[in-house]
């Protein structure tokens, strides 16, 4: 029995990590939970799961679920501050992290527990994204085992030979006969809409996903195709790979997750339903195979496979996420911190679908190059980008 700690439990990764947990009671203990406002949802899985400890980063809502759970047969602590938090997933009391809250929120955590040496199960892109070679660096250092949990990267890993998927962060690509790593996305809803329509799609029409159900966040991403990007910068670091090893493939039907292609022709190729318990089933079995609940891919009743080319103009997010890639962490922090803005603007409704890109190219620009070599470093970056994206929108600076 290993100790897990679910961040981001009461998320769309959570529900189906708590739903894998089910599926396999004697595999792991559910020890922590960490969510940030949802305190009903939070109760109810204290109540199932009766994790030994539980956290909420919004103090309203910790405070809340502390009567709550007063009133409950559970009897999880509640743990109060984020230092007691990081020590707690520093401690042997956890053994395996999934890494599941959304956005850069997730970026100390989840350095706290790859720098702790634990079993990582990586969903939060994010972190990743902003702190690039520092993550890779400690997981070197403190010998952490990383699982890919987003499903290209974990379809990817299960794509690489046993050398490879030993070699997380620092895979010799080309020496393991690999030539190139494709990374397929569906294009989202608007794969086929009218450019000139852009401007005017609402937020319930960017949320709703043509193959995949996921929290609000990634649904706008995956509009945008941002998300792509972010998992572009994301391959780069798991699989330190060079910009001629990867290469986005946009395949709408979302059964192939992702695939490698070898210096002798051959392309491995990781398929399934869009249904993330699979991915998930695969980082907590530890390369043993164990039942996700996910039925099994029928070929018969499967949509044509098709394959195309990502077009720039229709995404220009993805060019922006694929450009910053190369141009370092500063302005991959800048990226990802810049379209939490954006994406948060439009799901309010304070800017247009077609000004997420503008905002995220235009705080870009006026972003300096700076070495980075400490995590302080890129918490400003982060704030500062973050203030400078709020100050467009309310100053109306977006055309
Ligand atoms: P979600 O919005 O459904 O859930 C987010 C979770 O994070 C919630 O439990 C929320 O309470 C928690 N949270 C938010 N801010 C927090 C904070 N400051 N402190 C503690 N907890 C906080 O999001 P999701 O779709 O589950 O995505 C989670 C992560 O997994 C994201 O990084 C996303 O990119 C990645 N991911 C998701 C999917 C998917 O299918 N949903 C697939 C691949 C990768
Ligand atoms: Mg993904």
């Amino acid at each position: 029995m290993k100790n897990l700690a679910i961040l981001g439990a009461t998320g769309s990764i959570g529900a189906s990590t708590l739903s894998v947990c089910r599926s396999n009671p004697e595999r792991y203990n559910v020890t922590l939970l960490v969510a940030s406002k949802s305190v009903d949802k939070m109760l109810l899985l204290c109540t199932e799961f009766n994790p030994t400890y539980v956290a909420m980063s919004c103090p309203v809502a910790a405070s809340e679920l502390a009567n709550k759970l007063k009133h409950s047969n559970c009897n999880s602590q509640l743990i109060n501050d984020e230092q007691a938090l990081l020590q707690l997933l520093q401690s042997n009391e956890i053994d395996a992290v999934m890494a599941a809250i959304v956005g850069g929120a997730g970026l100390k955590t989840t350095l706290a527990a790859v720098e702790a040496g634990k079993e990582i199960f990586l969903a939060n892109k994010e972190s990743l994204v902003m702190s690039g070679q520092l993550f890779i660096d400690a997981v070197k250092k403190s010998g952490a085992k990383l699982w890919p949990v987003d499903s290209e990267h974990n379809a990817i890993y299960q794509a690489l030979s046993p050398a490879l998927q030993e070699s997380i962060g620092h895979c010799d690509l080309r020496g393991e006969g690999v030539s190139k790593i494709l990374l397929t996305g569906s294009g989202g809803p608007f794969l086929n809409k009218s450019l000139s329509e852009f401007p005017t799609i609402t937020p319930a029409q960017a949320i709703k996903h043509p193959n995949w159900s996921m929290g609000q966040k990634i649904s706008i991403d995956s509009a945008t195709m941002m998300n792509k990007g972010l998992e572009y910068i994301e391959a780069r670091w798991l699989f330190n790979a060079s910009r001629e090893q990867l290469q986005v493939i946009i395949h709408p039907q979302s059964v192939i997750h992702s695939m490698v292609q070898y210096i002798d022709g051959s392309v491995i190729a990781q398929m399934g339903n869009p249904d993330m318990r699979t991915p998930i089933a695969h980082v907590m079995g530890g390369g043993t195979r164990i039942e996700s609940g996910v039925g099994h891919l029928d070929f018969f009743s499967s949509p044509e496979f098709s394959f195309m080319a990502p077009d720039f103009e229709r995404y220009p997010c993805l060019k922006l996420a694929m450009d910053a890639c190369y141009q370092g962490q500063h302005a991959t922090t800048v990226l990802n911190a810049v379209n939490e803005v954006a994406v948060d603007a439009f799901l309010s409704g304070n800017i247009k679908f077609t000004q997420i890109s503008q905002l995220v190219d235009r705080v870009l620009q006026q972003t300096e190059t700076r070495e980075i070599s400490a995590i302080e470093q890129l918490l400003e970056i982060d704030t500062q980008a973050k203030d400078a994206a709020l100050n467009m929108i309310q100053r109306d600076l977006l055309c």
